[in-house]
């Protein structure tokens, strides 16, 4: 079997290409390295058992020559190259709108093209602003202005889910769309925003850890693995097609709350810094104050529940980033 995942070199698509590697799967990755880099996939490239197996095209999904042959040699398409990060989309609005409407396009196209199975990954902001919990996968939106960008990303997201339920509802195509909840673990970077590695970074360097706003803010996380094992049971599974699933934890945490823990469990001495959004993003940034998804749906369907909690996943972050930081010090002695 193959498997082509766009976005491979991303966080999160180096985490299922490594799932699918192990399984014995040929996997194809398309991935132009806008915030995916080579380091989250060169252990697979160099794993005897994988590298056979693997095959890496540095190249972006708007590629429709490239694009089109990789989907017609694969038997599934994952789908999960786009602009990611609150910081990265504000900092390249056009660009994040391009990819992630035109590329979702293509791959549409070409799947329903090749009659090929394929995955969306959608994400929990096409939610807006919401303040109730939890949300569920029928609940209306609510999104700020079009001056203010954030809301693109949401937009952008939305539009990807629609063009995806019109190519079910009028061509047939085998399509499932996934709503990612805050995914974080291991080799998830913090340049593009991320909370979580920035916090562990933070504490680790005693630096202090810069929470936005007041910190009541909520967010819940899933730990990638957990991510991962959803998302290959629910291509496999006939009743997801033309279907919209939301996949995130349950455990609520204000961010200031998270900063406090995160201090305590690497025992650092760093303070918390708190800094109105208008200075870390920009004038009247609007955060979403509130996101806990339903895990009801996929619940039914999969029996989908995260097997990692909040604890058992700051440490696996807080190892690796440690892991990193040693590896760094050793290149530069
Ligand atoms: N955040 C923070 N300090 C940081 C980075 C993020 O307080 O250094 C906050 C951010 O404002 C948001 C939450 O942490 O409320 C989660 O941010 P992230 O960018 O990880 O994901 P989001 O849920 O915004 O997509």
């Amino acid at each position: 079997m193959r498997v082509l995942i766009t976005g491979g070199a991303g966080f999160i698509g180096s985490h299922l290409a490594e799932a699918y590697l192990e399984k014995g799967y040929r996997v194809y990755i398309i991935d132009d390295l806008s915030t995916g880099c080579m380091d989250n996939i060169r252990y697979l490239q160099e794993d005897v058992h994988f590298k056979n197996r693997l095959f890496v095209y540095i190249d972006t999904i708007l590629n429709e020559k490239l694009l089109q042959k990789l989907t017609q040699k694969c038997d599934y398409v994952f789908h999960l190259a786009a602009a990611v990060g609150v910081r990265y989309i504000l900092e390249n609005p056009l660009e994040s709108i391009k990819i992630n409407i035109q590329g979702t396009e293509k791959v549409l196209e070409f799947s329903e093209k090749f009659r090929k199975k394929v995955l969306i990954t959608s994400s929990s902001e096409v939610y807006g602003k919401h303040l109730h919990a939890p949300l569920v996968e029928t609940d209306n939106i609510i999104y700020g202005p079009s001056t203010k960008s954030r809301w693109s990303y949401a937009t952008s997201k939305l539009i990807d889910e629609f063009t995806a339920l019109a190519y079910f509802r009028t061509k047939g195509l085998k399509v499932v769309i996934t709503r990612l909840f805050n995914t974080v673990g291991p080799r998830q970077t913090g340049a593009y925003g991320m909370v979580l590695p920035r916090f562990v970074t933070q504490a680790l360097n005693n630096d202090p850890l810069t929470v936005y706003g007041d910190g009541k803010q909520t967010r819940t996380f899933t730990y990638v693995k957990d991510i991962v094992h959803a998302l290959m049971a629910l291509i496999e599974n006939d009743n997801a097609v033309g279907e919209v699933f939301n996949i995130g934890g349950i455990e609520e945490i204000a961010i200031l709350d998270l900063a406090k823990k995160i201090i305590k469990i690497t025992d650092s001495q760093s303070a918390i810094q708190l800094i109105p959004y208008d200075e870390a993003f920009e004038k009247d940034f609007e955060d979403m104050m509130r996101r806990v998804p339903s895990i009801q749906k996929i619940k039914n369907l999969i029996d989908f529940k995260p097997k990692t909690n909040l604890d058992s996943i700051l440490k696996h972050v807080i190892n690796h980033i440690k892991k990193e930081n040693h590896l760094l010090f050793q290149k530069a002695i």
